[in-house]
């Protein structure tokens, strides 16, 4: 049986332990079996980390290592302080391929061409699939002035020729450690930018090219931020903050909502800044799962510790709201952290939703099924025939801030607020304002009945450290 080195040197304290005890022979002999029935266990348990540890990093479909996979491969490259060239490959229409022929053979397109660049990589270099259609290959001991030609004919040698689809090319770019850049994140932003120049050349033909200092004005900010945005994903640099939701009745808390932030080299930037682009790509999907993850944790994590846990409301965009997968993530969080599922709320904009209005309506009934709570945020802003709305399977109403900051200035806004609190109570919803930041607004939300208040007034968004001192009274 193999296991780990502590394992053995347990076992064999043990061994002595017990033997060396006056007690009888059958004792002992339950004693050894206990032990090792034990390191039996901690044999299993490491094997099943092991596995898991290993899934993470390997992408399902080509079986070539994911982007965290990459990630380590490259890490571990540049602690070896060893020169390398970093080739980022993108493959020309890969989304009309997806679109014509179906996601099966979407795969199987992704499949060939891992397995043909792979096939052509020496023993020392390595291949990555950075996301859905974009690939990276570490090829060892090539430097700028040792190995441009080479790359261009290992490139140019590539040939997808499929049978039912034309010809594949690909766009792809070169930067080179340590000449271009010393860590991971830089050299893969460079290498996207060549491979950006080389879309922009033609998709007729396999183009290459090696980055360059003025490649970096070319390049959008938005695209910049993208390709960082996914690497934010993997570390540690987007988190949350919790803002209170305060119950009118009684002046209680009696919710939160989590807000994403992004901490890019120290600075903070908000959601309006990334969200946008995020969800002209799937993008938005890895973060609206990471940020349905973070939650569930947070709430273990303070059930364990014994405290009196508010429901959380999640942000969560129209792509994941029409996302088969919402649901098994859902269980599967739920799952994984024993949570009951009163503590979750799913908070889905009312424009987003007016977008797929029935396919909305069956996801929430599911959701609901679960016993999942939903909000419809930004109520007011998405001109939602207000009749229909008693179909909506939604629990709660938030009247967007746009309204609330206008209250004592604009009729009409009064007007809107008024009718959703009235509207709200005869359909039976609760109605939650947003944004309020003055006395004033609050007690004209008080006179007019409004169920629950967000907003400066009574706090910020919240770290959790702060939320935790403040709502928790837990000391330094
Ligand atoms: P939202 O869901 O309507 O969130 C309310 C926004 O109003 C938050 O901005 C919050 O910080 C801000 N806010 C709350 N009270 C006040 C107030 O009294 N005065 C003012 N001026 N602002 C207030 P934030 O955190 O910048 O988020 C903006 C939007 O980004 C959110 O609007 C939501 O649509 C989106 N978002 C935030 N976190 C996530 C997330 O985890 N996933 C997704 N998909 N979207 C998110
Ligand atoms: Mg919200
Ligand atoms: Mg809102």
């Amino acid at each position: 049986m193999m296991v780990d080195y502590f394992g053995y040197f347990l076992l064999l304290i043990f061994f002595f332990t017990v033997m060396t005890n006056p007690i009888p022979f059958y004792q002992k002999f339950i004693n050894l079996s206990l032990a090792f029935m034990l390191l039996y266990l901690r044999y299993n348990t490491k094997k099943e980390y092991d596995r898991k540890l290993k899934e993470e990093k390997i992408d399902p479909i080509t079986k070539i290592p994911n982007r965290k996979g990459f990630f380590d491969i490259i890490n571990k490259k540049i602690k070896s302080k060893e020169e390398f060239a970093f080739v980022y490959i993108d493959i020309n229409d890969f989304k009309s391929i997806n679109d014509s022929y179906g996601e099966e053979f979407g795969d199987y397109v992704l499949t060939e061409i891992a397995f043909r660049l792979k096939n052509k990589l020496s023993q020392k270099d390595f291949i990555g699939r950075m996301d859905s259609d974009e690939f990276a290959l570490i090829l060892s001991e090539k430097n700028p002035s040792n190995s441009k030609d080479f790359i261009k004919e290992f490139i140019e040698s590539i040939d997808i020729n499929l049978e039912i689809y034309k010809k594949i090319y690909l766009a792809c770019g070169v930067s080179y450690y340590p000449y271009d850049a010393k860590k991971c994140e830089k050299l893969l932003l460079k290498s996207h930018m060549a491979t950006y120049e080389s879309k922009k050349i033609t998709k007729e033909k396999n183009v290459i090219n090696f980055y360059n200092e003025p490649m970096s004005k070319n390049y959008l900010v938005p695209d910049i931020l993208k390709e960082e945005l996914k690497s934010a994903i993997l570390g540690e640099e987007l988190f949350l903050m919790y803002q209170p939701v305060m119950d009118l009745k009684n002046n209680k808390l009696i919710s939160l909502e989590s807000l994403i932030r992004w901490k890019k080299d120290g600075e903070i930037i908000y959601p309006n800044k990334f969200i946008p682009f995020s969800e002209e790509s799937d993008l938005i999907l890895k973060i609206d799962q990471m940020v349905l993850n973070l939650v569930c944790r947070q709430i273990r994590m303070w059930l364990n510790e014994g405290y009196d846990v508010m429901p959380i409301s999640v942000n969560i965009s129209a792509k994941t709201f029409s996302e088969e997968t919402l649901i098994k993530d859902v269980l599967k969080n739920l799952e994984m952290y024993a949570i009951n599922p009163k503590y979750i709320a799913l908070e889905i904009t009312e424009s987003a939703f007016l977008k797929n209005k029935i396919g909305a309506i069956e996801q929430m009934k599911k959701l609901k099924e679960i016993g999942l709570k939903i909000y419809l945020d930004d109520f007011g802003k998405g001109y939602s025939q207000i009749t229909s709305l008693k179909n909506y399977p939604v629990d709660v109403l938030k009247i967007d801030r746009d309204f609330v900051k206008n209250i004592g200035e604009n009729h009409i806004d009064e007007v809107v607020i008024n009718y959703t609190i009235q509207l709200g109570k005869t359909l039976n919803k609760i109605i939650i304002a947003e944004g309020v930041e003055t006395i004033e607004q609050l007690n004209y939300l008080i006179e007019n009945n409004c169920d629950r208040v967000q907003g400066y007034y009574y706090s910020k968004p919240l770290t959790i450290e702060d939320f935790e001192k403040k709502y928790y009274k837990i000391q330094d």
